[in-house]
């Protein structure tokens, strides 16, 4: 089995290949990464030795590099991981999201119709599904939930699933789709909420948080998305979305005042900022289609995740200093 992971540099795409090296020792990884700022090579660094494993810079819109890749790989499957993935860059600049998560999606397909693949896997978000209401906690997302975006972010996200449908029905492409809520866990880059509010805690400095901190959102331990996304690739059935969900819900305020807390440093840290524009209110998702279908269930709850997550980046200082130094 050889399988392309484009956006391999980045967090998540990073943990599926080492869990994928991990589980499935005899299959071959191609990673392809831009290495825009939230790709991180240094990242890679344990596997890089590993005769199974190759890495390629390179651009997901760039279309002939992208098909010579295919033309020399010959890919049993791709997982697409690459996107512009931060909700705040896209309000600020939302023209290459568009770019990388659409279009870039729609070279990898083309090149996929064109060498031919077993599976194409879309990695979405729950974003595409909008939001749901803070007093109403019976809702839930599930696959049927109609799409619904709030930021350029989800919307790019929700456009590339739809190609990614219509691929599937027009040119017989063979695809699955996931969506999952928010991940945590080891290699985050610490823009984003859990992993910054890890190191300013620890650097003492003032944890901002939007608006009140009411919005809740439902944590992923990252590994546990991983190992849905083997189960999809290997068991899931052609053209179908599943959704992927912690059952871990908790509203902002909770998460920054549980990190405060394993770190021992004080609330008063925390500062209130002005909300995000369009802020969505609340992710929930069912997961019972992945859970019926697939067996699939999370296994690391939030309160032992945050701990592990943590005590990953207390031993790993260096790797999100550099990281701070170079790029944010
Ligand atoms: P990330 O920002 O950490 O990593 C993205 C990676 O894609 C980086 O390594 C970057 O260099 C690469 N990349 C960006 N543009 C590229 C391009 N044009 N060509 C090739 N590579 C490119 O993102 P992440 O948090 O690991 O998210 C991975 C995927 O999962 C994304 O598709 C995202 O939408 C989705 N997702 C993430 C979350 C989450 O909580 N992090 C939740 C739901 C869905």
């Amino acid at each position: 089995m050889n399988i392309l992971v484009t956006g391999g540099a980045g967090f998540i795409g990073s943990n599926f290949i080492f869990y994928m090296l991990d589980q499935h020792p005899e299959y071959r990884i191609v990673c392809l990464d831009a290495l825009t700022y939230a790709g991180n090579l240094e990242t890679l660094e344990p596997v890089m030795e590993n005769d199974n494993f190759r890495f390629v810079k390179g651009d997901i819109r760039d279309r002939e590099f992208v098909f010579d890749l295919f033309e020399e790989e010959n890919f049993d499957m791709v997982v697409n991981f690459a996107a512009e993935s931060h909700v705040d860059r896209s309000i600020e600049d939302p023209g290459v999201f568009l770019e990388t998560n659409i279009m870039g999606t729609q070279v990898l397909m083309d090149a996929c119709r064109e060498y031919g693949i077993e599976r194409f896997h879309q990695v979405s978000t729950d974003e595409v599904y909008g939001d749901l209401p803070l007093d109403k906690p019976e809702l839930m997302f599930t696959e049927d939930t109609s799409i619904t975006t709030s930021s350029p972010y989800s919307a790019s996200k929700a456009s590339a699933d739809l190609l990614v449908e219509a691929y599937n029905r027009t040119f017989g492409l063979p695809v699955t789709i996931s969506r999952c809520s928010n991940n945590y866990g080891p290699y985050q880059f610490p823009e984003k909420l859990i992993p910054l509010m890890i190191s300013k805690a620890l650097a003492e400095e003032k944890l901002p948080v939007y608006g009140k901190g009411e919005n809740v959102r439902d944590w992923l331990y990252v590994e546990d998305h991983c190992r849905a996304i083997d189960l999809i690739l290997h068991e899931g059935q052609d053209g179908e979305v599943y959704n992927i969900g912690g059952h871990n819900e908790r509203s902002n305020l909770e998460v920054v005042k549980t990190i405060l807390d394993e770190l021992d440093k004080p609330e008063s840290l925390i500062t209130f900022v002005e909300d995000r524009a369009g802020h969505d209110l609340r992710y929930a998702i069912d997961p019972t289609k992945i859970s019926n279908e697939l067996g699939w269930e999370p296994t690391i709850l939030f309160d032992e995740g945050i701990k592990k997550t943590i005590k990953w980046y207390l031993d790993n200082k260096e790797w999100y200093g550099n990281i701070e130094d170079n790029k944010l």
